[in-house]
């Protein structure tokens, strides 16, 4: 039977490290990290992702602030309130809350926030730092994984990582830092022939795909680790719902060494590495500060 890997734990320990960071900033220069959210519409999904962002901000000892605006908020007033963030030296990450109205272009939006604030890692510019192997800011949930695996003691120089789902947010940047610990890493999607085949191939194996289940125990190689990134709400029966991964994770967990459970695996991490790339962005705007 796997290892279950606790990434409610694991993100626990990563916020108080990032709150010890926190209080170590605060008494050698009196700034506090800031955190600013701007949050478009009423998605219940998304407001309540913000909310717990705000409250896990603030129990970090950040300056927490959340800008709300409504659906059909112009982008150049979306734009403009980004430039004012940008401007914002108390001000040190900023996210913006996906997905937007279809009348706003993500891409303009994410390209506006100042590449050094853009705590999400979605800026163009820090996707060109992460695939070139320059440091600058990684998305939250591939970056969260990373971490897990590493804690979960998995040989990543030289294993065959397989990665089910290229997003921009999850698959690619994930396949970007595995290559960058050695892995062999392949990517697949909706289109790839014979997925069970390749998934069994996998010494590590990644599910960032959204959909229920879709890996099945004999997919998995004897003594693979996964992680599980699939978030999904499935009928639960009597009008009740429940959380389940894209991996079947009683079946999976027979042959795997370690996996992620759905809820309490990759989910928890996504927040406390905002809260680390945010708490990073504020020492290197205080190291640039000092250095003018
Ligand atoms: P996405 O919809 O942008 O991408 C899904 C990917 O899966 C696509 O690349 C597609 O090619 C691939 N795919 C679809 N059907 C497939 C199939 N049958 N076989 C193989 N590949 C297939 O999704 P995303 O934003 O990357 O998110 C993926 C999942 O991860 C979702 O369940 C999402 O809720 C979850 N998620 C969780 C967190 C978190 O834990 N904090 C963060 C982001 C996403």
């Amino acid at each position: 039977m796997a290892e279950r890997i606790d990434g409610k734990a694991r993100a626990a320990m990563l916020r108080e490290d990032v709150a010890a960071g926190v209080q170590t900033l605060f008494d050698a220069t009196g700034v506090r990290p800031g955190l600013t959210v701007v949050i478009i519409g009423e998605d219940p999904a998304s407001q309540v992702y913000v909310r717990n962002k705000g409250r896990m901000a603030e129990a970090a000892g950040f300056v927490s602030n959340t800008h709300r605006l409504p659906a059909d908020v112009p982008e150049a007033d979306l734009l403009a309130i980004i430039d004012d963030l940008n401007a914002d030296d108390s001000v040190h990450g900023i996210l913006v809350q996906l997905p937007l109205p279809d009348h706003i272009d993500d891409r303009t939006v994410i390209n506006r926030i100042d590449p050094d604030k853009d705590v999400d890692g979605f800026h163009t510019v820090n996707v060109g730092r992460l695939s070139i192997g320059l440091d600058g800011f990684v998305p939250c949930t591939p970056l969260g994984c990373l971490d897990l695996l590493k804690h979960s003691g998995a040989p990543l120089t030289g294993a065959h990582a397989v990665i089910v789902g290229r997003s921009n947010i999850v698959g690619k940047p994930m396949a970007a830092l595995l290559l960058a610990e050695h892995c062999t890493v392949t990517i697949a999607h909706s289109r790839t022939r014979d997925l069970a085949a390749l998934c069994r191939t996998a010494d590590i194996l990644v599910a960032a795909v959204g959909r229920p289940g879709l890996i099945s125990g004999d997919w998995v190689k004897e003594g693979a680790t996964v992680i599980d990134v699939g978030i999904n709400r499935i009928d639960a029966g009597e009008g009740k719902t429940r959380l389940v991964g894209d991996v079947d994770f009683e079946s999976a967990a027979q042959r795997a060494a370690a996996i992620t459970p759905v809820p309490g695996g990759v989910g928890p991490m996504t927040i406390a590495c905002l809260l680390s790339n945010t708490l990073k962005a504020a020492k290197r705007a205080r190291g640039r500060a000092s250095q003018s």
